[in-house]
Order: C-alpha cells, then structure tokens, then sequence
C-alpha cells in the first residue's frame, strides 16, 4: 500500500461521489475527490434542487387563481424572475458549502480540478498536472445533456444548465423533448406565465411510464395552456426580428424567445481515459458495470448516471453507499434497481412505481386493474378544471400489487409511502385493510373495490 498516495480516488463530487467518498473514509481508509466544477454535482447545482425551487415558484400562479372560489381577494400578482434566480442561487451556494463543509468532516481531501485516468492505476489531475496513484478509483462523473447532431442554428439552444441562468423569463419558449426534465420545465415556465409549446417526436410525452398517465398528463398540461406538439423534431433554429424561428420537420415555423432542448443526457465519459485504464464502456456509451458496481478492471468501479442504469439521485446515491460497504466494509451490497419509486413535478404531478400496465399484461398471467379519474374536493370551490388520475395494477393469481401510478397534487409525496408496501409485497387485500383517511384524495387507493378490467394472458402457442 506504501507504494499508493491514496485508497480511494473519487472522480466526480455529485451524488453518487460524495455519498462513496463519505462511507469509504467513515471505514478510516484515505479518500480523495476530485470535482471539476462545483461540489454537489447535477442534483444540488442544476438539476433536482433548483428545479424543485422554481418549481414552487411556478405553482404560486394557480394558488393565486384558486384563492378567489374560496372567498379570497388577490390583486394581480407580479412576478419577479430576477429575484427567483438570486434567491435560488443563494441557496445553491448554501448546499454547495454544506457539502463541501460534510467531505471535509469526514476526512475527505478535495481537489478541485478536472481528474483524468492515465492508467489502471494514476490519475491526472490537470489544474496543477499532479499525478495520484491510488488503490481504488470511483468513476462517478455523472451526465451531461445531449443536444443532438446536424440542426442549423444549435449554438441558439439552451439546455436546462442555462435554462436556471436565464438573465429574463422568456415571453415564448419552445422545448424540445418528452422525457420528465422536458416536461417539468415545460410546466416551470407556463407557471411563471410564458407560453410554452412542447415537441416531441414520439407518439406522446413521458416514453416509458403508463399509457393513460401519459394521456392524462399530457391533458392536464394541455388545459393549463401549454401546447403539446408529437411526431415532430426541430430541423433548424434561425434568429429572426424580435426572437427566434424554428423550423419544425413538418415545415412548420415557430416563433420564440427561447429554444431549450432536453432530449437526453449523455454518461460523462470524453476523456477521460477510459481506454488507457482499461475500462470497458457498454452499447449505450455508458462505463459497463456489474451489479457491484465493478468495471472490466476489478479495483476501478463505476456509480451513477455515468452508468445509465436509472438516472436518478437516490439511486446514484445507494449505488455510491454499496460499493464503499462493499470494497472496504466487508459487507458486498448489490443495488436492486427493481420497484423504483419516481416523480415528474409536472403540474399536476406524477408519482408512479412498479409495472406499466404493458409490462404488466406481457409479464403476468392475469392482470386486474383498478383506476379512478376524479375531480379533487380542492377543485370544487376553485372552480379549476383539473382530474386526479389514480391506477392500482394486481397481479391477479397473487393479489401482489405491482405497479402503483398517480397523477394529481402530491403524487411526489405519495409515492415514497405507497412505495414502502409495494416495495414490501403488500396486495390489494392489505390495501383494502387499510382504513382510509377522510377526507382525502389519497383515500380512493384503499377504496377501488372494483376492478376496472381484468386480462388473462393467452397461452403461448
Ligand atoms: C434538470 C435535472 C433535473 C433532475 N431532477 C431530478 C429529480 O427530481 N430527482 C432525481 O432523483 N434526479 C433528478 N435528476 C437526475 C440527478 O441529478 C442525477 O441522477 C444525479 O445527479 C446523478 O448523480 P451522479 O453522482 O451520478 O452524477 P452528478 O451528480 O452529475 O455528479 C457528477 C460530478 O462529476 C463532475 N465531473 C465530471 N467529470 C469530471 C472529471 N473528469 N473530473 C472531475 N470532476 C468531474 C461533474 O462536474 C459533476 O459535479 C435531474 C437531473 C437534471 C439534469
């Protein structure tokens, strides 16, 4: 060991990074980390934190409008995007110290410099080009946006890192994309009062979730104003009087002040010299792991989204907190990436877990479901139109509960409870067991006594 600077060398200061760096040296082994731009990574410095902030922000408007059914006298509100970004930044700057403040509690040496690997075992760090032989290496470099190749006008496009640094809330934005970040700022945006049309070239927003909570959202997004334009790209993007055209592939032009592309994040691994490690990347140009985490080179390991197994915090998190029980606390921990709880903070929100109803009807013998559309009580004197949508899938021959999808106020919220009983294998019995809380919109889930429809799969020829 004499012959190594240090026993862990962390490449990236997200999630993922900070979490292994903090367990490995509470195992009293020496940690370095490295992070090139700013400690906390994307959750903390422009992705879950700041759009959770300008989330809040965005819902203000709609609180204004729905005061009024309930006898309140609003004068027209006003609202101030620069004060929103400064106070937002205000506070990013505070978690970025408290993160910083929490490594170095926990022993960890921070570098703050770009780190590249330069063999199995040496890592380059280029703002002073030190080298750092070290036992172990972390990747835990996460993401960046892909923007897509050959569009005419692509150095006009914003993607969600500007998109928290605008100097202005453009009156008109155009975003390109259908997936949860697409979508959330799609609604961030027609909140805070622009007008917002959203393109996609699949068939509907959120590829990958349920079908009726796609339609549904994309509804509800729809009455709220937002237009929702499917099967359609931007070919080109040409600054124009007062904004900026874009070209739509169906010859369409659209005229805006913005143009924000979130069609996919890519795993950060452009050199950083993978190949000269030995690292093996996987088809999707991610770092290829096993399910400990562990690269083609056995003391190298990998965590987060620069793996794109899921691209989500608590996830890069577990995998983060695994490996460093696993490589030097004797306790090896494979992460289940099964029944993993997720939120879109669209307006209205998403919360879903488990199974799509297809995956449900391609996996299992029978299937039961059980589905409410309602108006909440809160919309009744609100006057909003608005429908909370609520869908239980049931493994039929067991009554396991396996897939659980909301989309309505608190859907965020209640999914991390509900994900605690179908994570525990409750069935729709224990569900119906359950006595309900009153009044709430939450107490259909123990209520559905009726199955909506029920499929049994034909057997396979
Ligand atoms: C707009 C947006 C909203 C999101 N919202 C949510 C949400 O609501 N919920 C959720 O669970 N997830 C959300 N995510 C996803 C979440 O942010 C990521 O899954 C998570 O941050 C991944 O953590 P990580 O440790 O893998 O990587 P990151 O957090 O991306 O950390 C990687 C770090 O490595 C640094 N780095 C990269 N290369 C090098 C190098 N060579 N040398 C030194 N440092 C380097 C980077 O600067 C970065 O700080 C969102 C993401 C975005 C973009």
């Amino acid at each position: 060991m004499a012959d190594f600077d240090t026993d862990l060398f962390v490449i990236g200061g997200g999630s993922g990074g900070v979490r292994a760096a903090r367990i490995a040296s509470g195992y009293g082994v020496r940690v370095m980390l490295a992070e090139e731009y700013r400690v906390g990574g994307t959750c903390v410095i422009r992705g879950c934190v700041p759009k959770k902030l300008l989330v809040y922000a965005s819902r203000f408007f709609h609180e204004f409008e729905d005061a009024a059914g309930f006898g309140w006298t609003v004068p027209a509100p006003t609202f101030d995007w620069a004060t929103l970004i400064a106070n937002k930044d205000k506070e990013i700057a505070r978690l970025e110290a408290a993160y910083t403040a929490n490594l170095t509690r926990s022993n960890v040496a921070i570098v703050k410099s770009r780190a590249v690997l330069e063999d199995a075992h040496t890592v380059r760090l280029l703002a002073d080009d030190r080298r750092v032989r070290a036992k172990h290496i972390l990747i835990a470099t996460g993401g960046s946006p892909g923007m897509g190749t050959g569009i005419a006008g692509i150095e006009h496009v914003i993607s969600s890192n500007e998109a928290f640094h605008l100097t202005e809330l453009p009156r008109r934005i155009l975003i390109q994309g259908g997936g949860y970040i697409a979508v959330e700022f799609a609604c961030i945006f027609a909140g805070l009062g622009s007008e917002v049309t959203l393109v996609y070239r699949g068939e509907n927003i959120l590829r990958g979730f349920d079908d009726d909570v796609r339609a549904h959202l994309r509804a509800e997004m729809e009455r709220r104003g937002i237009r929702v334009i499917c099967k359609r790209i931007v070919e080109a993007v040409e600054p124009v009087d007062h904004g900026l055209c874009v070209e739509l592939s169906d010859h369409d032009d659209i005229i805006v002040d913005k143009v924000m592309f979130a069609t996919g994040r890519r795993p950060n691994i452009t050199g950083l010299g993978l190949e000269a490690a030995g690292v093996r990347i996987n088809e999707k140009n991610a770092v290829a792991v096993d399910e400990f985490s562990r690269t083609s080179v056995p003391h190298i390991y990998a965590v987060g989204d620069v793996t794109d197994r899921v691209a989500l915090t608590p996830v890069a998190i577990r995998e983060g907190h695994a490996f460093a029980d696993t490589v030097f606390g004797g306790k090896p921990v494979a992460v289940d990436h099964t029944n993993v709880p997720t939120a879109v903070f669209s307006e209205p929100e998403v919360g879903v877990i488990g199974l799509t109803e297809t995956q449900a009807r391609e996996q299992l013998a029978r299937v039961d479901i059980y589905q409410a559309v309602f108006r909440p009580m809160k919309a009744t004197l609100s006057g909003r139109d608005t429908r909370m949508f609520q869908k239980l899938i049931v493994d039929g021959l067991s009554g396991r509960v396996v897939g659980c999808h909301l989309v309505g106020e608190g859907a965020g919220e209640l999914i991390q409870v509900l994900g605690i009983a179908v994570q525990m294998g409750a069935t729709k019995a224990d569900f119906d067991a359950t006595m309900a809380v009153h009044p709430t919109a939450a107490e259909e889930l123990v209520t559905m006594r009726t199955a909506t429809a029920s499929y049994v799969r034909e057997a396979a020829e």
